[in-house]
């Protein structure tokens, strides 16, 4: 579970705005560009290149990486 005064320091690295959590708690929302931040062992992952869209739920299979 994320704490709410957590919730309120975390925005969204690509328009610096606020997120809210998900309906089923595993992400953050940005409210701005609709980006999901997944939330693994409790730590949200306030990454762009983590962030998913919604019906586009990312893979637990490790993407390449390449750079
Ligand atoms: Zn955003």
């Amino acid at each position: 579970m994320i704490d709410k005064e957590l919730l309120e320091v975390l925005a969204c690295p690509v328009c610096k705005e606020p997120v809210e959590l998900t309906a089923d708690g595993k992400g953050l929302k940005c409210v701005k560009c609709g980006r999901i931040y997944p939330i693994r062992d409790g730590i949200p992952i306030m990454l762009e290149e983590e962030a998913y869209f919604e019906g586009e739920e990312s893979s637990s299979s490790e993407a390449e990486e390449t750079g």
